[in-house]
């Protein structure tokens, strides 16, 4: 096995594009952000123009197509189509596992190169409080229906202390299903989360100790099992180096409402770096995420700092003993 942290690239850029924002589930922890993110659904004409955008800017990106619910918009096909034609290196679909309007029977595996499911608990009980009745079966029957067809299938658990318990079952299921890559995630502060005062608790971040014990361990058994398994980093020791990926690399998170983000953590305020006017990409006013990214603070990342201080190490005199690092820094484990 060889287990790497994926270095920041400015190589390959990735753009990850939410259609629309409608879905027909009301996940606890959905990061969607309706008063930030509007509640429109981009026509197909609009679509092809933004994928055109991105697609000059940075020839071959990786692409990401996302919701709200993907499959829920009647032109995704199409997208995926018109995104192959205009080269992207890699095109994904992120799906709640519903997989609407036959969308199988519309994109082929030659034009996919993952579905990707979401699932946060290796049983019903687990997973259906998380994310809604019936979504356990709705999304492993989808998963089946899928590899069915010769489709690439990733599989993306979000971790809390609702189900960290339950997260060394899941590589026994992944191989069982047939996943082609397993994708853990730490659950993010913002959304639909910070709205749920209630399971607020209950859906937190796990805490340091927890997350180094069980999820690295739990990614070597998914890949001892021939899957290759990638989890965010989190912390950093005292002697890893911190950085921002908004500074070295190219992520571009795109909402229907023409916002185009550099940082996921900034996506509940309107910090957005970039707008979409009239099918061009204009920068927006400062103060945005841009003047955020150089700051460089003892503890890592300073979105972490201003939103989620709680996984900080307790103040004390000199260096804190770790950072936090960027959210989108992964580690990777390959069979
Ligand atoms: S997390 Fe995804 S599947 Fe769940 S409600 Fe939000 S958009 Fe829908
Ligand atoms: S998560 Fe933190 S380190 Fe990463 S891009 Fe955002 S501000 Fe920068």
């Amino acid at each position: 096995m060889i287990r790497k942290t994926v270095s920041f690239t400015r190589r390959a850029a990735n753009v990850f594009f939410h259609l629309l924002t409608h879905c027909n589930l009301r996940c606890r922890h959905c990061y969607i952000n309706p008063d930030q993110h509007g509640e429109n659904t981009l026509d197909i004409d609009t679509i092809n123009h933004w994928l055109a955008l991105f697609a000059d800017r940075h020839p071959a990106s990786n692409l990401i197509l996302l919701g709200g619910e993907p499959t829920l918009h009647p032109d995704l096909a199409q997208a995926v189509k018109s995104a192959r034609g205009l080269g992207y290196a890699s095109v994904t679909i992120d799906t709640n596992g519903y997989l609407f309007h036959n969308i199988l029977d519309r994109v082929t595996p030659d034009e996919l190169d993952f579905f990707s499911f979401s699932l946060d608990g290796p049983r019903p009980e687990i997973n259906d409080p998380l994310r809604g009745a019936g979504c356990f079966d709705a999304c492993t029957k989808g998963i089946a229906a899928a590899k069915a067809r010769g489709f690439a299938i990733s599989l993306i658990y979000t971790v809390s202390r609702a189900n960290i318990d339950h997260l060394h079952h899941m590589p026994a299921l992944v191989q069982q299903m047939g996943v082609d890559r397993f994708f853990i995630q730490v659950i993010g502060v913002r959304g639909q989360w910070t709205e749920d005062a209630e399971h607020r608790e209950t859906l937190a971040q796990v805490d340091r100790e927890t997350w180094l014990e069980v999820v690295p361990r739990v990614a070597e058994e998914a890949a001892r099992r021939g899957i290759p398994t990638i989890f965010p980093k989190v912390f950093l020791g005292p002697d890893e180096t911190f950085e921002c990926a908004g500074m070295v690399a190219d992520n571009y998170f795109i909402f229907p409402n023409g916002r185009v983000y550099r940082c996921p953590l900034c996506e509940d305020y309107p910090l957005h770096s970039f707008e979409i006017v009239d099918n061009r990409l204009v920068d927006t006013p400062r103060i945005n995420e841009t003047d955020l990214f150089p700051l460089t603070i003892p503890e890592g990342c300073v979105m972490n700092r201003i939103i989620q201080p709680r996984n900080l190490p307790d103040a004390h005199d000199g260096p804190p003993p770790y950072k936090i690092a960027c959210c989108m820094l992964k580690e990777e484990i390959t069979p």
